[in-house]
């Protein structure tokens, strides 16, 4: 037989709780915040029990259990780690008809405390009856994944208007597209941009509105991070699982994409040197299309969108065009690559600033300002360099950087297929040659590069790794 599923209102209602540890602590938190008037027994109380009893926030009953404790409450929780007094607790409160839950313990409670999601006022509660405690915790952490966190705020708002939503739309279908239209609409993102007082704007204008509200569309730029699904960020994930259609670049991994709704359309629009590829403003006329057809539009790139991504050109050109635009950041490939390959880009012995580069085509190369990237401790992170290893080295060497400045290659960062390769800026192009480094591939140079070889720690050590570094001066 099945447990009956119950939202209480303990609000003002006595409740005890029995032991004054950690655990029981816990417990008073909750209950707390569920605006019960807690009594707490126990001989010894933690520090901060102690502190709510001195407040006043709830009430010490000093000394070891006894029945009358149990007399006027209308709940009860045994936490202490005795199994003896749970058990006499328990019984004490069944006699009394005192509803009972002993923390941990299935066989003595009357009642159970599910895992809970919180998105106030909605509140998911999951129970396995106690026979899978740690299903009941997956189970809540994918809803904590899926559950957007605006989505409380949301259901507020709703509830403020719902009089206004009944007599505006009193057919139930028009009622039912104009909910899903708050949920999946602008107010939503409004809400989640943490502007609520303009989400509710919107939705008075569709209320005044003769029409429905007809669905608009978005654009939302995402970044995907450098390739492993794991770094990814949740709100990269909700995104992916509400998109309409995504246009990805070729960077981004199977892994991830896999990771996106199951009929959401996928378009590939990668930039690839030589082959298939599409121009910069045809992606620009897709995205518009798209959106302007009241899609949801996932614009996904590899690491972040706003780094060295053309985000910036995509954004500009949507807003010209009265499309709204949302960014999701995500971790870049410097990031990325120095933590996989155990190297801090800054270091307060060896780096005190980071430089992100683009190795990408002649013109960049030319406007740097090789006397300061030249300079002592300080990191470079070039992307897109692995076709102009020479002359990176080349004109650092000219400009005063020492030769025996550390550089690492993190090819494929993050993927299990990572391979990080090390040497001295003397030998950076000949040793790239030797372990033939195809793109994509991050090129770090700086003193911190050194530390590669002592912490690495994400996937196979190459032979490269194992490149002697000991003798150089950091
Ligand atoms: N917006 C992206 C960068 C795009 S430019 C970001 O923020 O990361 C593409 C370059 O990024 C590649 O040429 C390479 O230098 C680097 N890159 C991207 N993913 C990489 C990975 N998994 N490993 C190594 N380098 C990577």
């Amino acid at each position: 037989m099945g447990l009956y599923p119950l939202f209480a209102d303990l609000t003002g209602l006595p409740v005890l709780v029995v032991g004054g540890g950690h655990v029981a602590e816990r417990k008073i938190r909750a209950l707390r915040a569920a605006g019960a008037c807690v009594r707490v027994g126990a001989p010894e109380l933690t520090a901060t029990l102690c502190q709510w009893v001195e407040q006043e926030q709830i009430e010490h009953l000093a000394g070891c259990f006894q029945p009358a404790w149990l007399d006027e409450v209308w709940l009860a929780i045994a936490a202490t780690d005795d199994r003896t007094l749970n058990a006499r607790v328990a019984a004490c409160a069944a006699e009394r008809r005192v509803w009972t839950n002993v923390v941990d313990d299935p066989a003595l409670s009357r009642f159970q405390v599910p895992a809970v999601v919180d998105r106030a006022p909605l509140t998911v509660a999951v129970s396995t009856g106690g026979a899978a405690p740690v299903l009941a915790r997956r189970v809540r952490e994918a809803l904590e994944v899926q559950l957007d966190h605006a989505l409380g705020s949301l259901a507020m708002l709703g509830q403020r208007h719902r009089a206004g939503i009944a007599t505006r739309w009193p057919d139930l279908a028009e009622r039912r597209a104009f909910y899903d239209w708050l949920h999946d609409g602008p107010v939503m993102a409004l809400l989640r941009n943490a502007r609520p007082e303009a989400a509710e704007r919107v939705l008075l204008d569709a209320l005044g509105a003769k029409e429905s509200a007809s669905p608009k569309g978005a654009v939302l730029l995402v970044g995907a991070g450098p390739g492993d699904p794991g770094l990814l960020t949740l709100r990269a994930l909700r995104a992916l699982h509400q998109a309409d259609v995504i246009f990805h670049d070729s960077l981004v991994s199977e892994g991830i994409l896999m990771l996106a709704r199951r009929d959401a359309e996928r378009i590939d629009v990668g930039k690839r040197c030589g082959g298939r590829h599409t121009q910069q403003d045809q992606i620009h006329q897709l995205l518009l299309e798209h959106a302007q057809a009241g899609r949801l539009v996932v614009r996904l790139k590899g690491g972040d969108p706003f780094v060295f991504g053309r985000g910036g050109e995509e954004m500009e050109f949507l807003h010209r065009h009265g499309i709204a635009c949302e960014i999701v950041p995500g971790i870049t490939a410097a990031v990325a690559c120095a933590a996989y390959a155990g190297i801090p880009m800054t270091h307060r012995e060896h780096a005190r600033s980071v430089h992100l580069l683009t190795g990408h085509g002649k013109e960049s190369l030319d406007a740097m300002d090789w006397p300061a990237l030249a300079q002592e401790h300080q990191t470079l992170a070039i992307y897109m360099g692995v076709a102009r290893l020479e002359e990176i080295a080349r004109k650092l060497l000219e400009h005063g950087r020492r030769p025996d400045t550390p550089f690492a290659i993190i090819e494929n960062g993050t993927l299990p297929q990572q391979r990080v390769v090390t040497g001295l800026l003397r030998e950076l192009p000949t040793r790239a040659g030797e372990h033939g480094i195809h793109p994509p591939a991050l090129l770090i140079i700086g003193e911190v590069t050194a530390l590669a070889n002592e912490h690495a720690w994400f996937g196979e050590r190459s032979a490269a790794v194992d490149h002697d570094l000991s003798a150089v001066p950091t």
